[in-house]
C-alpha cells in the first residue's frame, strides 16, 4: 500500500511526466513536420521528372499522385495554425486531438504510398518500402515518448505496407512480409528504448527539482522553530521595502529579544531553552496575521516581526498583544527579575522614505536597546 505522501510525489511526477511529454512532442513533431514537407516536395519533383521521362504507367490515377501530394503539401503548410490551437488546449483535449491527427496523416501517407505503387512503372514497392520507413523512422524519433500517438499515425502506413507485400506481382512474398515484419520490430523496440530513456531522464530532473524545493525551503527555515530565517526575511522585507517605495503603503517592523534567556538556560538547562523558544515562536505567530505579516527568527533568542501597511500605531497594537499572549502562557522564569514568567522586550519602527534595510534595522535596534536599558517586558518606538 503507498502512503498519502507516495501517491502525492507519484502524481508530481505524472504530471511533470506529461509537461516533459508536450515539451518533447512539440520539439519533436516541429522537426518531423519539415521532414514531411521535404519528403512532399522531393515526391513532388521526382513526379514531374518521371513523367517528364515517361517514366510513369499513364491513365493510372496519375492526377490522384499529383493532387494528393499537393493538397497534403498545403496542409502541412497550414498545420502550424492548428498546431497554435491545439497547444492552447488543456491536456485532455490536446492528446486525443493530437491522436486523431496522428491517424489522419498516416493515413494521407498511405494513400499516396498506393497511388505510387500503381503509377509508378517499376520498383514501386521498394520505393514505398522505403519512404514510408523513413517517414515511420521519423515518426519514431519525433512521438517515442507517446506510444498512441505514434501508433496512430504508424497504423495506416503499417497496414498498407503489410497489404501491399501480400499482392506484391513480385516473387518472394514471403520475403515482403519478413522486411515489414522486421520493420515492425525495429520500430518498437527503438520506440521502447527512446522511451525508458526518457522517463528516466524525467523522474532524474523530477527527482532534481523536488530536491532543489527541500534545499530551498531548509535555507529559509530556522530548523528550531520552523519559522523564516533571517535570510528569508531580509529578502522579504527587501521586496516589501522597494514595494513601500513605489506604492508608498506603510511598513513596520518589531525586534523582539527574550529577557534573561541566558539565566533560563542556566536555570532550566538548554534543552527547556529550546522548547521556550518553541513556544515564543508560536506566540508570535498567534499575534500576527496570517497574511502580510512575516514572523522569523532573526538569531539566537532575538525574533522579529515584519508588518506589511502597517503602521507605527498597528506595530504597537501587535507588540500589545504579543505580550498578553505570552503573558497568558505564563511560563515561569525563575532567573527574571522583572516577572514571574518569560517575557519579551520589543522594538518597534516604521520605515521611512528612502530608507534602506539595514538603515530600518538599526533603528528598530536602538528601540529595542531603550526597552531592554528602560525596564524590559516593555516595548519602545524608534525615533
Ligand atoms: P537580556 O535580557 O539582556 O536579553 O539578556 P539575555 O540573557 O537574554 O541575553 P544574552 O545575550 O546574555 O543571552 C542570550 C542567550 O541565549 C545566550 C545563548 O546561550 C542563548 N541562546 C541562543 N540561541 C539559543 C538556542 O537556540 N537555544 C537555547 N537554548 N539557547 C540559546
Ligand atoms: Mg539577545
Ligand atoms: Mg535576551
Amino acid at each position: 500500500m503507498l502512503s498519502a505522501e507516495q501517491h502525492r510525489l507519484s502524481s508530481h511526477l505524472d504530471q511533470h511526466l506529461n509537461e516533459a511529454r508536450r515539451r518533447a512532442l512539440k520539439a519533436g513533431l516541429r522537426w518531423y513536420w519539415v521532414i514531411n514537407l521535404i519528403a512532399i516536395l522531393f515526391l513532388l519533383t521526382r513526379f514531374y521528372i518521371f513523367r517528364d521521362a515517361h517514366l510513369l504507367l499513364v491513365n493510372v490515377l496519375p492526377w490522384s499522385y499529383e493532387w494528393q501530394l499537393i493538397t497534403m503539401a498545403c496542409v502541412c503548410l497550414l498545420l502550424p495554425m492548428g498546431w497554435l490551437w491545439l497547444s492552447r488546449q488543456p491536456h485532455a483535449v490536446w492528446q486525443p486531438s493530437l491522436w486523431v491527427c496522428g491517424l489522419c496523416w498516416g493515413m494521407a501517407w498511405a494513400s499516396v504510398g498506393y497511388t505510387i505503387s500503381i503509377v509508378d512503372l517499376k520498383g514501386g514497392f521498394n520505393l514505398i518500402f522505403n519512404m514510408v520507413s523513413l517517414l515511420l523512422l521519423t515518426g519514431l524519433i519525433a512521438s517515442y515518448c507517446d506510444v498512441r500517438l505514434f501508433y496512430t499515425l504508424a497504423a495506416a502506413p503499417l497496414s498498407f505496407l503489410l497489404a501491399r507485400a501480400s499482392w506484391s506481382p513480385e516473387q518472394f512474398v514471403m520475403l515482403n512480409f519478413i522486411v515489414v515484419g522486421v520493420l515492425l520490430i525495429v520500430l518498437e523496440t527503438g520506440r521502447r528504448m527512446l522511451n525508458n530513456w526518457f522517463e528516466l531522464a524525467v523522474s532524474r530532473e523530477h527527482e532534481n527539482l523536488v530536491l532543489a524545493r527541500k534545499l530551498d525551503a531548509m535555507a529559509s527555515r530556522d530548523p528550531l522553530t520552523g519559522l523564516a530565517n533571517r535570510r528569508h526575511f531580509d529578502q522579504i522585507c527587501k521586496s516589501a521595502i522597494a514595494q513601500g517605495t513605489t506604492l508608498e503603503t506603510p511598513l513596520t517592523v518589531i525586534l523582539l529579544d527574550v529577557d534573561f534567556f541566558k539565566r533560563y538556560n542556566d536555570h532550566y538547562g538548554h534543552q527547556a531553552g529550546d522548547e521556550c523558544l518553541i513556544l515564543v515562536a508560536e506566540c508570535l505567530e498567534e499575534s500576527a496575521r496570517e497574511s502580510g505579516d512575516l514572523v522569523a527568527r532573526y538569531g539566537g533568542e532575538e525574533f522579529v516581526v515584519l508588518l506589511q501597511d502597517t503602521d507605527l500605531a498597528g506595530g504597537e497594537r501587535v507588540a500589545e498583544r504579543i505580550r498578553h499572549t505570552l503573558a497568558a502562557r505564563a511560563l515561569p522564569h525563575k532567573g527574571s527579575e522583572v516577572a514571574p514568567h518569560l517575557t519579551l522586550s520589543q522594538g518597534i519602527a516604521q520605515w521611512r522614505q528612502g530608507e534602506s534595510l539595514v538603515m530600518l534595522l538599526e533603528r528598530v535596534d536602538g528601540a529595542l536597546y531603550q526597552a531592554k536599558g528602560e525596564g524590559r517586558n516593555c516595548y519602545r518606538l524608534a525615533a
